[in-house]
This record gives structure tokens, C-alpha cells and sequence, in this order.
């Protein structure tokens, strides 16, 4: 069986002898650009040259580069535990070319990897292509179309909309229509009673994405308007670890030697099994999946606080101590633990993790400690809220009760809402963003009564993350000192 890190350096090794730059790796949190919080794709760190805002100092390039999906245009957070091969954070490979090659060789090197290197067997796989827009005046890929057809027979290349087929890294910026690679891995018997269904792109574990070329032809402006680009450029992104999955014969990314390590130590941890138990084994991967975002996020300088990015931070790791508590039976910090098997694991390729292990340990630890005391206490309240609204036959937490378990016991919204998910409630989200404003104007104004006695220090205004994809400002700490 191929070892995962083979993997890695196979993409690598393929693509170096077709002359592609081998382009390091950006940091996971994305300092620079204010419309993206985190790196979400391999391409980021190259927006300016798709853009024609810098020459890049080489036509050809790959990298392997850790992502993170949870927040803005490309959120996976909610899918992350329930399905088998969404991650807050994974690694993408990709290749690009900067106004030189375009769709047929792209398409030419992805399925000599696929085929020829990794030996995907071609009855496996499914391509899609473009199908057009009207609304934004774009036509079918034909160009991806008749390429394809010189390598897959025609009954395995299928027609995407735009949601699936046009690719965009944020609300504006690069973008372009795609064609993507999907493999089937399921029994054979299982494809033969399913015979005739469409699967790829349906959510289906079995039948997954795995790789995605983008023709970037285009920049979004921030009209929504899309301007077409004077060169194209080829930008794409295969998943780690669902590359890995395939390759090794899995059916979940999380049976993958990526995986599999972390799933022991949890194991051993909790002192219960994975595979036995349905909200066990999710916790459990929430856990796994977790952890890496946060090292990877702390390890690239973003710690955990209540503003922007760190505040997604702090709100991954207060998910996963939620489902450590309440499904694997931890009431100490247990995450901090599982530092040292990713710092081993990735010292060849991100050493950043084992230069900086037990100060990442510390962190984690020290929020855990934090977050688990006020967690219980927390829980038992959201208990009683449920049980009150059961007894009056309602469905909805109001929004003060959800403020009260945010500004009391930590509970960062969206957990409020996985949780009340999970007792079939629903959270007054306008009601809950109404009791956080009206804390603001409060503050604000207790901040202007205590100015008699008090003297400013600082005071600044700063961005407060509090819900996916929105952010509130509110005024920072006011820090005051007697005269
Ligand atoms: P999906 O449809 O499965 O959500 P996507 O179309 O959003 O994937 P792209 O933006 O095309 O993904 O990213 C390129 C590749 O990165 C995908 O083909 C997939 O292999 C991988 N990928 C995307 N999102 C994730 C994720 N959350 N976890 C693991 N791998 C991912
Ligand atoms: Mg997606
Ligand atoms: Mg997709
Ligand atoms: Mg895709």
C-alpha cells in the first residue's frame, strides 16, 4: 500500500519533471488579504498573478498547501464529522500554469497522473464539464469537451452548473469555469444495483470530487460583474486525503494513514472504540479533523481570541471539546495531546508543527482549560432551556438565551445551533445578533459614564467574527487606568 506521504512526493516528482516550480507552501491564515481569512485553495497565494497585478517569476508551478474551509464563500464546517471526506482543514495539491498551457494539456497531465502514476483504473472515473450560464452570458466548455473525449469514452463526461462547474475563490477575484475528476469507489455489486443513478456531485461518500481544474479566465469585481483576463491560466486542486483514500483502498478518508493515527490515540484517550458506535465514531472525527486546523492555524501565528480568524479558531476548538465532552466522555483537556502525532507526522513538510509543538500544546491547553469550565455549567442551562421549551411545546431558543450562553459560558453561536440542532430546536439568529448589538451600545456607553474618573489608554475599534460569514465591529476592550 502506498504511504501517504509517497503520495505527496509522487504529485511532486510528476509535475517537476514537467518543468513546474516546486512553490511553497503560504501560511494556512491568510494575513495579507482581507477578503479571505484563510488560505481556502492552493491558488491564493498566486491571486496577484492571475490578476496581472505582478509577473510571476515562473510559468510552471505546484504545491502541496494546507487549506482551511470554514468560513466565507467556502464553509464546510457543518459536513465535517457526518460525512467521511470533508475537512475543516486538508491539503491540496496543485498545478498551474501562468499564461502558458491551457485546458489540453492540463486535462493530458491529470489523467497521465491519474492513470499512468497512481494507476486509478479509467472505468473508476467521471469528468465533468462546464455546461454554461445564461445569467452571466457563459457558454459551454467545448474546448474541456472534445479533450476529454480524447481520453474517456462519452458516457462518462457529464455536464456541470454553475454551482459545481465555475470556480471562485471568494466574492471577488479570480475565477473560471472547471472540469473535474470524480471517482467511484463503490462494490461492484452495489454499482450494479444502483445502475442508472447519477451520482457524481449528489453527495453520494462513494462517489467523490477529487481533483478540480479551473480555467481561470476572469476576475470578479466587486460589481459581481465578471471581466475576462488578458492571459488564462490553469489552476488546480486535487484533496490529499481523498487522493489517499482511493489510492489505499478506503472508503473514508479517515481509514487513511492521514487518519488513522489520530483515531488510535482518541481511541486511547477516551478508552472507546472507533466503529461501533455512530456518535462515537463522529466525535471522533470531528476531533481528528479539528485538531489539524487549529495546530496548523496556531502554528502559522493565529491564536485563538475573540476577533476575525482567531475567533474561528477558538469557536473549531470549542466544537470539538463539545463533542470530546458529551460523546467521548473527556472532562479534562484532551486535545493538547494529539499535537505530537501531527508535529511527527508532518516535520518533513510543514515543520512549522514540530519547531513549535509544546507552545502550541500550551495553547490549546490553556483554552481547553478555559472553555471546560464553563462548559458543563453551560450545557446543564441549554438542558433546562430545551426542557422548559418541550414542556411549552416551543421550538425556537430566543435570542437573549442565546446571547446569555454566549457572553456567559462561551458558547460561540454556532455551536448553540449544532447543539439545539440536535434537540430538534432552532436559535433566533436576528434575535441572537440584536441582544450582541445592544450589549455594544452598553458598553459603549458604561465606557463614557466611567470617563470622569477614568483616563483612556486605548481605544480602538476591531472586527469581532461572530457567525460564518459575517463580520460585526464592535468597539475592542477599552482599557482604562486611574490617573
Ligand atoms: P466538494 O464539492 O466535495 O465540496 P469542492 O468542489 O468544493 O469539493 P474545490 O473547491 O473544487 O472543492 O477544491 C478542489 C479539491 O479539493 C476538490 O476536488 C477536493 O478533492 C478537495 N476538497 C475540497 N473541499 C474539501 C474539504 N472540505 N475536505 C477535503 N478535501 C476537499
Ligand atoms: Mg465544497
Ligand atoms: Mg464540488
Ligand atoms: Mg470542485
Amino acid at each position: 500500500m502506498l504511504c501517504s506521504s509517497n503520495i505527496r512526493q509522487k504529485f511532486v516528482d510528476f509535475f517537476k519533471q514537467k518543468d513546474h516550480h516546486h512553490v511553497k507552501a503560504a501560511p494556512i491564515v491568510n494575513k495579507e488579504d482581507p477578503t479571505l481569512l484563510f488560505t481556502n485553495a492552493g491558488m491564493n497565494q498566486f491571486k496577484d498573478f492571475f490578476l496581472n497585478q505582478q509577473e510571476a517569476p515562473y510559468q510552471r508551478a505546484i504545491s502541496t498547501q494546507p487549506c482551511l474551509r470554514v468560513s466565507g464563500k467556502h464553509n464546510d464546517l457543518e459536513e465535517v464529522g457526518v460525512d467521511t471526506y470533508h475537512h475543516t482543514m486538508f491539503e491540496m495539491l496543485g498545478n498551474w500554469s501562468f499564461g502558458e498551457y491551457f485546458k489540453e494539456e492540463a486535462i493530458a497531465c491529470a489523467w497521465e497522473l491519474l492513470t499512468e502514476v497512481y494507476k486509478l483504473p479509467q472505468e473508476r472515473l467521471y469528468v465533468t464539464v462546464f455546461q454554461g450560464d445564461e445569467e452571466e452570458s457563459l457558454e459551454l466548455d467545448q474546448e474541456s469537451l472534445n479533450t476529454w473525449e480524447k481520453y474517456i469514452s462519452r458516457d462518462r463526461i457529464l455536464y456541470g452548473n454553475k454551482k459545481d462547474n465555475f470556480w471562485e475563490m471568494g466574492d471577488t477575484g479570480p475565477c473560471g469555469p472547471c472540469s473535474e475528476i470524480h471517482v467511484d469507489i463503490r462494490t461492484e455489486e452495489e454499482i450494479q444495483q444502483q445502475a442508472g443513478k447519477e451520482l457524481v456531485n449528489t453527495g453520494h461518500p462513494q462517489v467523490i470530487e477529487i481533483w478540480n481544474l479551473v480555467f481561470i479566465q476572469y476576475n470578479r469585481l466587486a460589481s459581481g460583474q465578471l471581466m475576462e483576463l488578458p492571459a488564462k491560466h490553469v489552476d488546480t486542486g486535487m484533496g490529499f486525503e481523498r487522493l489517499t483514500m482511493v489510492l489505499q483502498g478506503k472508503s473514508s478518508t479517515y481509514d487513511t494513514d492521514i487518519f488513522v493515527p489520530l483515531i488510535h490515540n482518541i481511541m486511547r484517550l477516551s478508552h472507546k472504540t472507533y466503529g461501533k458506535d455512530n456518535k462515537v465514531d463522529i466525535a471522533m472525527r470531528v476531533v481528528a479533523d479539528h485538531i489539524r486546523a487549529i495546530t496548523f492555524a496556531i502554528a502559522d501565528g493565529q491564536l485563538p481570541s475573540n476577533t476575525q480568524a482567531g475567533y474561528v479558531v477558538r469557536r473549531i476548538l470549542r466544537r470539538a471539546v463539545r463533542y470530546g465532552y458529551t460523546n467521548l466522555g473527556f472532562e479534562t483537556p484532551f486535545m493538547y495531546q494529539l499535537v505530537s502525532i501531527l508535529a511527527q507526522q508532518f516535520k518533513n513538510v510543514y515543520p512549522q508543527i514540530k519547531q513549535q509543538q509544546s507552545y502550541i500544546e500550551q495553547v490549546i491547553k490553556s483554552e481547553e482549560e478555559s472553555f471546560f469550565k464553563t462548559l458543563a455549567v453551560g450545557l446543564h442551562r441549554l438542558e433546562h432551556i430545551s426542557e422548559t421549551l418541550n414542556i411549552n411545546g416551543q421550538q425556537v431558543i430566543d435570542g437573549p438565551t442565546a446571547f446569555e450562553l454566549y457572553d456567559t459560558y462561551g458558547f460561540p453561536p454556532d455551536l448553540t445551533r449544532l447543539i439545539a440542532q440536535e434537540k430538534g430546536l432552532e436559535v433566533d439568529e436576528e434575535g441572537f445578533q440584536k441582544a450582541l448589538q445592544n450589549q455594544r451600545i452598553r458598553s459603549q456607553q458604561a465606557a463614557v459614564l466611567e470617563q470622569g474618573d477614568w483616563h483612556i489608554v486605548v481605544k480602538d475599534v476591531d472586527s469581532v467574527f461572530i457567525g460564518y460569514d459575517q463580520l460585526e465591529l464592535i468597539a475592542k476592550v477599552i482599557q482604562y487606568r486611574s490617573i
